[in-house]
């Protein structure tokens, strides 16, 4: 049977529900009946994460994200994902705690990057997922450039995230505000974006940009579908 998923949501709900929702519908699209994957999803307490982060205590963050995955576990998860970007800041401490596989949204998205054949990428999402290393060391293993937007563009797309996106409020005015950065980002020789916050897609659509954009939220979903779907018997390996 297909692997059972455990998702670590909540960061925000907003998204997290479109995990859920891309994985069955991507299932039944795919298969044409309602055979998906078995998927538990723990919502967190996004509030003490959200201080955590403004305090930059990672390491209590990376502790309640184990007991979580860890109870995701306990009550049958198979392997798990973290549907945030910004908390993969602590992957490898949260995975080393953990005996089940977590599958890595960045590694999810420097494979389609790669596959598209893009060298160089503007990156959006907090400020957290733009000054840290993390996500563009990720893509820079993968021979991907990383280009982010100028720290008061990034400050505007942050508050826009915590204080809109993450409330389920899509406004044209902050997508214009995106659709700026992105612009900006072209001329900088971007050849492609990353929604690099799984909240973004609900602001900015394909469409919208001039760019090729990389959907996160998208990506992770689609590669714990694939994992989960992969016969027990066939070699595990991940961010497949
Ligand atoms: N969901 C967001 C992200 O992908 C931001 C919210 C958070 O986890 O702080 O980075």
């Amino acid at each position: 049977m297909h692997r059972r998923i455990g998702i670590l949501g909540g960061m925000s709900p907003e998204s997290t529900a479109v995990y859920y929702e891309h994985i069955t519908r991507t299932y039944t699209g795919r298969f044409g009946d309602y055979g998906y994957p078995e998927i538990l999803i723990y919502s967190v307490n996004f509030q003490k994460f959200v201080e955590w982060q403004r305090a930059g205590r990672w390491r209590e963050a990376a502790l309640e994200m184990a007991s979580a995955l860890n109870r995701l576990r306990l009550a049958g998860a198979e392997f798990g994902l973290i549907a945030t970007n910004t908390m993969h800041i602590v992957f490898d401490e949260v995975q080393q705690a953990v005996p089940m596989p977590l599958l890595s949204i960045v590694d999810a998205t420097a494979e389609a990057i790669r596959a598209a054949g893009v060298h160089s990428v503007g990156l959006l999402g907090t400020v957290f997922t733009m000054r840290e290393r993390f996500f563009r060391d990720g893509l820079a293993a993968a021979g991907v450039e990383v280009l982010t937007p100028q720290p008061d563009e990034q400050d505007q797309m942050n508050q826009v995230i915590y204080e809109q996106l993450c409330r389920g409020q899509i406004l044209d005015e902050s997508r214009r505000l995106f659709l700026g950065i992105i612009e900006r980002l072209q001329h900088k020789g971007a050849q492609g974006i990353v929604l690099g916050c799984t909240e973004i897609p609900l602001l900015v659509q394909p469409r919208d940009s001039p760019l090729p954009v990389f959907n996160t939220t998208l990506l992770h979903a689609e590669t714990a579908l694939a994992y989960s779907l992969r016969p027990t018997d066939a070699p595990a390996k991940l961010g497949e």
